[in-house]
């Protein structure tokens, strides 16, 4: 009986892990794509200037018009988009359960305190407060790796 009792008790733990998953799965798919429509929104500005660039070189009729002001609009557009695109990033990483390192942006595991591409100690803002514990597993794993 305590078994069976167990057993279900687990079993609805793992499906309402695997629904979280799952879902958090579909968010960051979510998020990937409109990041990717943003980025495809922002090569379509790239061209854009480029050919308004381009065409006031061709045409001498145009001289007198100033093509920065002219494209000034589209690197505003451009600049929201990296904004969303920057706001998507963080939101993934947060899905993930990673932060990224202010010195080289290696995206880490949350409860790393450096940065395993280029080595600088992390602010532990996002740490718990597991600092000891921590420090004694750091001092086994480096006993292990000998
Ligand atoms: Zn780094």
């Amino acid at each position: 009986m305590d078994f069976f009792d167990k057993l279900s008790k687990t079993a609805s733990k793992t499906y309402k892990m695997t629904t979280q998953k799952t879902s958090k799965i579909a968010k960051e798919a979510k998020i990937k794509m409109q990041m990717n429509e943003h980025k495809a929104k922002i090569q379509s500005i790239y061209e854009e200037i480029g050919k308004k660039v381009y065409e006031h070189h061709v045409n001498d009729d145009d001289i007198d018009i100033d093509i920065e002001a002219e494209v000034e609009e589209d690197c505003i557009q451009i600049d929201e988009l990296c904004d969303r695109i920057e706001e998507e990033r963080k939101e993934l990483l947060t899905l993930k359960d990673k932060k990224q390192c202010p010195n080289c942006f290696y995206e880490i595991d949350l409860d790393f305190h450096y940065c395993p591409n280029c080595g600088s100690e992390q602010e532990d803002r996002y740490c718990k407060d597991d600092n000891e514990k921590n420090n004694n597993e750091n001092t086994n794993n480096k006993e292990n790796e000998d």
